[in-house]
């Protein structure tokens, strides 16, 4: 059979009038003949021809039949024969239609390829379910989501791959109205909101999405809403307390100038969480620092020594070691709280008679400001939390030495905001080391450059 793929259409269309006009053309041309024939040879001759004649015409229409029929049993794409005669138009009207479907068939494929594509890239997750929950398609993100596989999976219960009573309640309750969140068996701690909808006649769809951001996000809102209520609670208890007392029992002078004092500590205990919440919340909120502004470090380190020395009130040795070689470009504000706030804690956390050293060390691949203490140390457990709002390893003790806990916190931002990291290191009983390091692109040369070890 010869491929049709350069055959010239000579006819776009075949009328079955037509079909049937020249068909009696052949047979009346075969009958003058005949006739003829017999009128010069004899009738015998002119039927013997004429018997000819549709006997070709009979194998004619019969080849084509066949030729048609094998190419109707073959594959879709298979090439439509050619044919003479009529047979040359049936099969030229044939491969045009059958030239339009493919050209149909391929737009189709490519249209479902596409929308195939796009609902396995979706963020969302997207799992065709029948009406027994049991997979039918799912997309990427729904693979992840429910750990199920596309191909290995087809037809199995989405039930049983996903074993989760909360999942297997929601769908048996079948009110759908709501999504639910799902909090997966996933190491990531991946937590997913999914809803059914219906879909088609009796199928589902099982639609989920990554809530993880935001279910954490909204937990740091509580936790951090109970904190404040709970840090705030306990002054005020106290100084509510007293009041009362004050108000109605006859209290010696004596007695109500203690209660007084008292007051005056936990006042200014509130108002220190108060500044340092709003410390942190203008970090959040400020534009980040200014790349240009020239912070001197050699000033700034002399006041962070001053203010620890007066916190240790003669109590600590206090060593401040650096180079003075380079300055920050930054926010002297932002910074001085920094570096104080660290300087503070090693005081704090360290019993007297200890040793409290601030180096600084800068040159081209950045700057380093430490403080190294040998206090009291912190378990490796509490170190990841450490700088997490309100979180302290014992509450008494930061109370005592007036803590509130947003100190780490505080620094933790600033440094974030001046591409600075803080790492962390301590041996419980023995010390501890909190490094700041800057990026070299914060780092300049310094006016004076005068090496110094005090
Ligand atoms: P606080 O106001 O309680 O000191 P911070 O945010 O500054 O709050 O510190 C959080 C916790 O980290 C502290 O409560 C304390 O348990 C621990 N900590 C911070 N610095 C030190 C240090 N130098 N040595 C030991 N523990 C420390």
């Amino acid at each position: 059979m010869k491929p049709c793929t350069a055959r010239v259409i000579v006819s776009a269309t075949i009328s079955r009038e037509d079909l049937l006009a020249r068909t009696l053309v052949a047979l009346a041309v075969f009958a003058l003949a005949a006739l003829a024939a017999g009128a010069a040879l004899g009738a015998a001759w002119g039927w013997a021809l004429l018997a000819l004649l549709l006997a070709a015409l009979v194998v004619h229409h019969a080849r084509h039949l066949r030729l048609l029929e094998r190419w109707a049993a073959g594959p879709p794409s298979e090439t439509v024969p050619e044919g003479d005669g009529l047979w040359l138009d049936a099969f030229t009207l044939i491969y045009q239609r059958q030239r339009a479907e493919i050209r149909q068939r391929r737009r189709l494929a490519r249209a479902l390829a596409r929308s195939r594509q796009a609902g396995r890239a979706l963020p969302y997750g997207v799992v065709i379910l029948d009406a027994d929950f049991r997979i039918l398609w799912c997309n990427d993100s729904a693979e992840a989501h429910f750990g199920i596989d596309a191909d290995s999976d087809e037809r199995q219960p989405i039930l049983n791959l996903v074993r989760q009573p909360d999942l297997a309640n929601y769908a048996a309750a079948r009110d759908f109205s709501a999504p639910l969140e799902l909090k997966t068996a996933r190491d990531d701690g991946l937590i997913i909101s999914v809803q059914f909808v219906p879909y088609e006649e009796s199928q589902w769809l099982l639609l989920s999405r990554d809530v993880t951001q935001a279910a954490r996000l909204e937990a740091v809102r509580r936790d951090f809403v109970a904190n404040v209520s709970h840090e705030l609670r306990t002054p005020l208890t106290v100084l509510v307390g007293f009041l009362e007392t004050l108000r109605e029992r006859k209290v010696e002078p004596e007695r109500a100038a203690t209660f007084m004092e008292l007051m005056g500590e936990q006042g200014k205990r509130m108002q220190r969480i108060l500044d340092d919440l709003l410390a942190l919340s203008t970090l959040e909120s400020a534009p980040e620092p200014p790349g240009e502004e020239r912070v001197a470090i050699a000033g700034l380190l002399a006041r962070v020594r001053t203010e620890a020395e007066g916190l240790s009130a003669g109590r600590h040795r206090i060593v401040l070691d650096e180079t003075t070689g380079h300055d920050l470009l930054g926010a002297e504000a932002e910074l001085a709280s920094a570096f104080g706030n660290l300087a503070s804690n090693a005081i704090r956390y360290t019993p007297a008679g200890g040793e409290v050293r601030l180096t600084w060390r800068a040159g081209s691949t950045g700057a380093v400001f430490t403080v190294e203490d040998t206090g009291i140390g912190i378990e490796r457990e509490h170190i990841p939390r450490l700088t997490e709002r309100f979180y302290r390893v014992d509450r008494g003790r930061s109370r005592e030495t007036g803590g509130t806990g947003l100190g780490l916190a505080i620094v933790k931002h600033t440094l974030a905001r001046h591409q600075a990291t803080l790492d962390i290191e301590s041996e419980p009983g023995k010390g501890s080391r909190f490094i700041a390091r800057f990026p070299a692109r914060r780092v300049v040369p310094a006016r004076t450059a005068v090496a110094a070890v005090t």
